[in-house]
């Protein structure tokens, strides 16, 4: 039996925080590209993608200092059994998407197929929050990273954590990783907090470009979180050791054996290892904090 990981902890590079969702006055958010930049490095993140629905806004400027804009889109498309749009965010591409907002006739596929095929990566994003079935979620082929965690999403009406979808996906053997993502829009919201930094990805890259960012996320170089720090994830002989900030609960998430093995007697725990069965097609690390925060490795396969 064989584990493979995209380890991000063992490659080489820094360690650069992102948010790969945002929007802003070119679509329904509050704030300008340039507001949402200063805040986002003020808060101590080295990049962010502005992905206004329907528009490919040029940010490129705005990369200076180590911090890095990454260019994208959001695009709704295509029609769900339960009546919704298909939600696609874009990230790397150049150009403005050649394809209408809101359009039901377009095949989110084609959306994919077409992010991809000029160098840029697709996101599946809050497949919960839109109504997506598993099953309608599955159908897509070539997406880079599902939303496990979406922010606002969350805040609006708690359907922010697809978890269930990704898990459907690496249960039927895709290999798909997991991103969290703020999805800010800054808008005033009575009794809403502030939906920014709330979702984000550690990225492990070699330097601080776009496309070293990008090459990083495709290669699964990153883990995401809503707060706990994830320090180091060994994979050797068959044992995953995870070590992070402190946790209340580690659980490692896994396919056929359903083995959820985790800690949780109310002691803080910041290391622990598993075994994975035989059996089992993949695991993913999932961490949660004192206040609820969570964690999330991307998958590790168990090849026999
Ligand atoms: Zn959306
Ligand atoms: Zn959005």
């Amino acid at each position: 039996m064989a584990l493979r990981y995209a380890d991000p902890f063992n490659a080489p590079g820094n360690w650069l925080k992102g948010n790969l969702h945002t929007h802003t006055i070119h679509s329904d958010g509050r704030l300008t590209p340039e507001d949402h930049a200063e805040r986002y490095r003020a808060a101590g993140y080295s990049f962010l993608a502005v992905t206004d629905h329907g528009r490919h806004v040029d940010t490129e400027a705005l990369t200076r200092g180590g911090f890095t804009m990454v260019q994208g889109e959001e695009l709704s498309v295509g029609l769900t059994g339960s009546g919704t749009p298909y939600h696609i965010v874009a990230l790397g591409i150049t150009e403005q998407l050649p394809f209408k907002e809101a359009d039901q006739t377009v095949n989110p596929q084609t959306v994919v197929d077409y992010v991809n095929q000029v160098g840029g990566a697709a996101i599946l994003a809050h497949p919960y929050w839109t109504g997506l079935t598993h099953g309608e979620a599955a159908a897509l082929q070539g997406v880079a990273a599902v939303e496990a965690y979406n922010h606002v999403c969350e805040l609006l009406n708690d359907r922010g954590d697809s978890l269930a979808h990704w898990d459907h996906l690496l249960t039927l053997g895709h290999h798909v990783n997991g991103v969290a993502v703020d999805d800010a829009h800054s808008r005033e919201r009575e009794n809403l907090p502030d939906d920014s930094f709330g979702g984000w990805v550690m990225v492990k890259a070699e330097d601080n470009s776009e496309s070293s960012i990008l090459g990083a996320l495709r290669r699964g170089r990153f883990y995401s979180s809503s707060g706990p720090e994830i320090r180091r994830v060994e994979v050797t002989d068959g044992e995953i050791t995870i070590q992070c900030s402190p946790a209340r609960k580690i659980a490692f998430v896994s396919v056929p054996c359903l083995g959820v093995c985790y800690k949780d007697g109310g002691g803080v725990i910041t290391e622990v290892s598993y075994k994975p069965g035989p059996r089992e097609n993949y695991v993913r690390v999932q961490v949660t904090d004192m206040v609820g925060g969570r964690a999330w490795t991307n998958p590790i396969y168990v090849e026999s």
